[in-house]
């Protein structure tokens, strides 16, 4: 983390968030009443990830919940799943001057957070068989090999496409997360078995909310000891928008069988399909099964990451780069220079289209 900014400047109504004592006497019930109660839950997992008490749950139909319970007897209101729940609040500017540094300050009306680079990348590797351009799994797969990290927390799928956390130690396990799994879960969990397991520089690929958990754990005034130094680099997604797990029971139902599919896509206003064939759902007629948490949301383009990746802006075949902060430029650039990934500048069109996507996203969530 770079520039830790001192008190000044701060606009007192923020450093209220930030302040350590405050949360202190909240427990499990006062985050089910202002979060899950409300149905504003992003299921991000990081309240799940660093207390014990705290479990998925998963319920079927839906109508089902994502949503974290309470597994214990008593809790003991210690104010952890409260301070560090990214929708009690999310104190942005302040995270941004301590992940980023004082200097650099979001422009009014800025929709793209902060950054230093956005370019469009494909991965050299042959082998990496990505969702766009193979970029996240290749950026990793240095970062691993150069010691920058010694694991990667990354999605995988089993047979029915249901996420699963992967501890990847290898290049060979990387290449096991690559390809979008559109299905929410709190993936934020495989940081805590990254930990269990012993890695002291972990590295983790999530969506926009995640990277606010996880910021906000590393930069809020805290007395807890959760391990969260060990964390080193944030790969954020875009995203627009996520689905329940029964997105995938729906479309087994009515289109193919999960195990047939080779890759899920979202393009414009159609969720694809590919299988033997390509089937293509209005975005509509899914609806439905949009994750609860997901429409409050006004993060598209992952603004807290280190790297922040996605496909629109780019070409077929590529993805969409943006480097946030000083480790995260230097792993794009040593990947293209040690020959992981190709890189060029993003067109003035793919930027715009991210623009206007991101008002939108932000609009909606207002
Ligand atoms: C739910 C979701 C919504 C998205 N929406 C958009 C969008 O609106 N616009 C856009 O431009 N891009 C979106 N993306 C990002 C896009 O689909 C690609 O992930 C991105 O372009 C990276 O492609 P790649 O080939 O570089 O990555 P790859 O090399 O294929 O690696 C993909 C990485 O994504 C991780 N991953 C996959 N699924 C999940 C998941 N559910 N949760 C956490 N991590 C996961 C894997 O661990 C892997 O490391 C979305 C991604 C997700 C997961
Ligand atoms: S948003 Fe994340 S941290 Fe907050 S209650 Fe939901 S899973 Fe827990
Ligand atoms: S829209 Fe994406 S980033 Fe936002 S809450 Fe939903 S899954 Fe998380």
């Amino acid at each position: 983390m770079v520039g830790v900014a001192g008190a000044a400047g701060l606009e007192m109504e923020e450093r209220k968030y930030v302040r350590l004592p405050i949360f202190l006497e909240r427990g499990f019930l006062d985050l089910k009443r202002d979060v899950i109660a409300k149905r504003i839950c992003s299921f991000c997992g990081t309240c799940i990830a660093f207390c014990d008490k705290i479990k998925p749950k998963n319920t079927a139909g839906k109508d089902g919940e994502n949503e974290p319970e309470f597994v214990a007897e008593y809790d003991t209101i210690c104010g952890l799943c409260y301070t560090f729940c990214p929708r009690i609040s999310l104190p942005l500017s302040e995270i941004e001057r301590r992940t980023f540094g004082e200097e650099r300050k979001r422009e009014e009306g800025d929709v793209l957070g902060v950054y230093r680079s956005c370019y469009a990348v494909r991965s050299k590797k042959g082998d990496i068989k990505g969702q766009d351009g193979g970029a996240v799994t290749s950026l990793l797969a240095y970062a691993l090999e150069e010691g920058m990290i010694d694991c990667a927390v990354i999605t995988t799928s089993d047979s029915q496409w249901k996420p699963i956390p992967k501890v990847a130690k290898s290049y060979e396990d990387l290449k096991e997360g690559a390809g979008t799994k559109y299905s929410i879960y709190p993936g934020v969990v495989g940081v805590k078995e990254a930990i269990e397991e012993g890695c002291s520089a972990i590295g983790f690929v999530g969506l926009p909310c995640q990277m606010q958990g996880l910021r906000k754990v590393q930069t809020v005034e805290q007395p807890y000891d959760v391990g969260i130094e060990k964390v080193k680099l944030l790969i954020g997604l875009f995203c627009m928008e996520n689905f329940k797990m029964d997105l995938l029971d729906y479309i087994a139902k009515n289109y193919v069988k999960l195990e047939r599919v080779s890759k899920f896509d979202i393009k414009g206003k159609e969720f694809l399909v590919y299988a033997d064939e390509k089937y293509s759902i209005p975005l509509d007629e899914i609806k439905e099964y949009i994750a609860e948490g997901c429409p409050v949301c006004m993060d598209y383009t992952a603004e807290l990451a280190d790297i922040s990746v996605g496909s629109v802006g780019s070409e077929e075949g590529w993805s969409t780069v943006f480097t946030r902060t000083e480790k995260g430029e230097e792993v794009v650039k040593g990947a293209a220079e040690k020959g992981y990934i190709e890189v060029k500048g993003i067109e003035k069109k793919g930027l715009g289209l991210i623009r206007r996507l991101a008002t939108s996203k932000r609009k909606r969530g207002e």
